[in-house]
């Protein structure tokens, strides 16, 4: 992370951070501080830094809540987005940022993640999606791709994998995007726009987490990574250019949905206001 960036919005006396050489959560964790100072910084946007508030579950992911010096919350496994939710309907002018694992948000707060879709509750959700549990030692998570390995899959994963993405998309999501590691800029840009967006935003960033998830597959180290992202995570005005020949194996990064539907505490503060004037408490 650029030493600005650090000192303007980094808990110095955290640091060093724990994440292994190579991990990718670092990389996010600077698109969202840059996404952040740079809002903050446009004239044409109102955003201040005490209208953000930064919450995380369980996971390797999670640990940049306490790293970055915002309003922040640590949570519980998977219960990340319930908190958020609870802040957001508490104060609804706060831009509700979650930061979460592919684990901690698909599968232990699966129904949290689909139900605050559907919903279109205001919140911002950045998924660190490293295709493993990195903390509790590599065991395989629902992103793990079918056939990998994993501590917990020694002979072979047998799932198909979620896409998170179309999985928000599914349950009603009104803004979601696909981001990752190597397009950090790009990657930034997508999460300025979930920020800017009124309802319930996702970006799925795709990370590495060399030490488990590639070690146990045989992905090379962090830099084989990177270029495994390169070659098949394609900015979304390219990918459309390219043949159906072409795009096998490969997947587009940057918005995928946006609609506008009505948002969930703009909907609850007109019910509260619709009960006042009938006099009901
Ligand atoms: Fe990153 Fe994986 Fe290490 Fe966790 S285990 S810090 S995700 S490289």
């Amino acid at each position: 992370m650029p030493s600005d960036l650090v000192h303007l919005y980094m808990r110095i006396d955290h640091l060093p951070q724990m994440w292994c050489p190579g991990c990718g959560n670092g990389v996010i964790m600077r698109d969202v501080a840059q996404a952040i100072d740079e809002l903050i910084n446009d004239p044409d946007e109102r955003f201040t830094r005490e209208d953000f508030v930064i919450v995380s579950g369980i996971g390797c992911s999670s640990r940049a809540a306490g790293y970055l010096d915002f309003n922040s919350i640590h949570t519980t496994h998977g219960r990340a987005i319930a908190f958020a939710t609870g802040i957001k309907l508490a104060n609804p002018k706060l831009h509700v940022i979650v930061l979460t694992g592919d684990g901690d948000c698909s599968a232990i707060g699966g129904n949290h993640l689909i139900h605050a879709a559907r919903r279109n509750v205001g919140l911002t959700v950045i998924v660190f999606n490293n295709d493993i549990y990195g903390m509790t030692g590599g065991q395989y998570s629902p992103t793990t791709p079918t056939g990998d390995l994993a501590t917990t899959a020694p002979y072979g994963n047998l799932d198909r994998p979620f896409d998170i993405a179309q999985l928000a998309a599914g349950a009603g999501a009104s803004f979601t995007a696909r981001g990752d590691v190597f397009h950090a800029r790009e990657t930034t840009e997508i999460i300025k726009q979930a920020i800017c967006h009124h309802g319930f935003s996702l970006v799925d960033v795709y990370s590495v987490c060399p030490t488990y998830y590639g070690r146990k597959n045989k992905k090379g180290d962090a830099v084989e990574m990177l270029k495994w992202q390169q070659a098949n995570l394609i900015p979304g005005a390219r990918f459309e250019t390219m043949s159906q020949e072409d795009r096998q194996g490969k997947k587009p990064i940057g918005v995928l949905t946006h609609n506008d539907y009505p948002e969930y505490t703009d909907e609850y503060l007109k019910l509260i206001d619709a009960c006042r004037k009938k006099g009901r408490k």
